[in-house]
């Protein structure tokens, strides 16, 4: 059998490794530094380990890459879209979005997804797999590399539905978190779901992060046109659950909120969606559709969008329009689909090279 990459265990698995080698448990935080921390590129860089420990390390797992950074695109807005190649040939993007403040990664957790959006260009591919840990996390690791160590936050917000990927998405938000591995905040990390609803439970069992749903529609019969996953979990049983979650300290639960014009965007969604929202604390945000063929969705106009935002506000909501970054690159929410060749030769020897 295939060894293991390393970077597919959780802490918790690298402790339980440890544990059944009979050593002591602090070596398991010397790994997860080595891994994460100091770059180590093999397990003999790993020299407080003893010799004994580093051969069992070759043994049981190998120490690679998962990806390969094979493509970069950056839009006239400054925003940056990655593609990766996984060994199977398959292909996933992420999206770097450079604000004031912040650097926000929007990465993948699985090629395509089940969920059939309709307004999704993700959607349309159909799920193809989920990805491994070390998948999820090493876009995060390669982009950060690349652009400098600049990364500030990120967001489940690319290719796939990560909560239809649990198991590895708990693992890799392990990785991310804890403070001997890569040490991110979880108030910086956001994890945005269709409304799985079981699955929501489970994750708020396991971990706490920010959690954005993508609500989409304010009433059933509508969310069910556009969003086939709401005939299992209908309205008030995803909004009753995510009000559960277990979020960071001081954050609130964020809605997203795709308008398609003439679908879910006219005065009457708005109430209905206020009414819906009223006295939940919550943020949302109103993402104008973004086009990409082909969807034959309609961007909502700049008026219908404002004059949204106004009634839910009328409703003491805190509701932000997102700016729709990186469309000329097909970076945008719901545009990727990492469908355009890879190209370059010099690129990929970047990513290794900034690797090494
Ligand atoms: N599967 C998860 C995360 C990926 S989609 C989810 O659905 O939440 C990330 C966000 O992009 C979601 O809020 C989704 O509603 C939105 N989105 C999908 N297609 C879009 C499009 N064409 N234009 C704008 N937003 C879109
Ligand atoms: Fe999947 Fe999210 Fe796209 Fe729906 S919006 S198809 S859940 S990626």
């Amino acid at each position: 059998m295939d060894k293991l990459n390393i970077k597919d265990l959780s802490p918790k698995d690298i402790e339980e490794f440890i544990a059944s080698k009979g050593l002591e448990p602090y070596r398991s935080r010397q790994i997860g530094k080595w891994l994460y921390q100091k770059d180590a590129s093999s397990f003999d860089d790993m020299t407080n380990l003893s010799k004994e420990l580093r051969e069992a390390l070759k043994e049981s797992f190998v120490l690679d890459c998962a990806l390969e950074l094979s493509d970069e695109q950056v839009s006239t807005d400054g925003t940056r879209k990655f593609l990766f190649e996984l060994w199977d040939e398959k292909r996933i993007e992420a999206v770097l979005i450079p604000e004031k403040s912040r650097n926000t990664l929007c990465i993948s957790s699985q090629v395509g997804c089940a969920l059939a959006c309709k307004f999704c260009l993700t959607g349309t591919v159909g799920k193809i797999r989920n990805l491994s840990p070390s998948e999820i996390i090493d876009q995060y690791i390669l982009v950060n590399r690349y652009c400098g160590d600049s990364v500030t936050n990120i967001v489940f917000m690319g290719m796939g539905e990560p909560l239809d990927n649990l198991e590895n998405l708990v693992k890799a938000l392990n990785v991310l978190m804890d403070t001997n591995f890569i040490s991110l905040s979880a108030k910086r990390i956001t994890v945005s779901t269709s409304g799985i609803v079981p699955k929501i439970r489970e994750l708020g069992k396991e971990v706490s992060v920010n959690l954005a749903v993508s609500l989409n529609a304010p009433r059933d019969e509508l969310r069910d046109e556009i969003m086939p996953i709401n005939k299992r979990y209908p309205i008030k049983e995803l909004l009753k659950e995510s009000m559960r979650f277990p979020l960071p300290p001081r954050k609130d639960l964020m809605f997203e909120y795709v308008m398609l014009s003439g679908v879910n965007d006219s005065i009457k969604d708005a109430y209905d969606l206020g009414e819906l929202l009223k006295g939940i604390k919550c943020k949302v945000n109103l993402i104008p559709f973004n086009e990409a063929l082909p969807l034959s969705y309609r961007s909502p106009s700049r008026d219908s969008v404002l004059a949204f935002q106004k009634i839910l506000m009328s409703y003491g909501i805190n509701v932000r329009i997102r700016k729709s970054r990186g469309t000329d690159i097909l970076g945008a929410c719901g545009q990727l689909a990492a469908s355009y060749p890879a190209k370059s030769a010099t690129i990929k020897a970047r990513a290794q090279g900034a690797r090494l």
